[in-house]
């Protein structure tokens, strides 16, 4: 697998709506596998495909060990309830911390990296980085989403980029 550089903010990728995947080979499979070694290299819990530099459809979340990774390909939200404020990162933003209002509760219909479509749910800290990446593919950003920064002094170790 490969280290992939990030995109950093400003760039004209990063804002930039995605191309829809139409092709399901394994040269998805290795950008997936690529994409997701270079997440935890930086301490990332998600990253999407324009970060690494690649205008499609594509991303990824995984900030809990005990659960599966979530690759989300073309991946649409169909419902969204409620309604939370917590802090977010971004590995194109390093040092940037910000309190970002969000749906509490998600669900999104994606493809699996074989094309397979599945439907998912989430809530809390889950659906807000399934958000957070799938408003990357949209090239929206959290910087204009944040409502207060915050100083990672305030939350310590705890924190995770997205
Ligand atoms: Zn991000």
């Amino acid at each position: 697998m490969t280290i992939l550089e990030i995109v950093k903010h400003p760039s004209p990728i990063l804002t930039t709506p995605c191309e829809e995947v139409t092709v399901f080979d394994k040269k998805l499979g290795t950008l997936l596998d690529d994409m997701h070694e270079t997440m935890m290299e930086n301490d990332g819990v998600g990253i999407a495909a324009p970060q690494i530099g690649k205008s499609i459809r594509v991303a990824i979340v995984d900030f809990d060990e005990e659960q599966d990774v979530i690759e989300m390909i073309n991946p649409v939200v169909t419902a969204t309830g409620g309604s939370e404020v917590d802090v977010e990162g971004c590995l194109s933003f390093p040092g940037l911390f910000g309190e970002v209002e969000r749906p509490f509760f998600v669900r999104i219909e994606a493809q699996e990296r074989d094309g397979k479509l599945y439907e998912l749910e989430a809530e809390g800290y889950e659906a807000r980085a399934i958000l957070h990446e799938i408003d990357h593919l949209n090239g929206i950003l959290f910087d204009k989403k944040i409502q207060r920064i915050v100083d990672p002094s305030e939350f310590e170790e705890e924190e995770d980029d997205e």
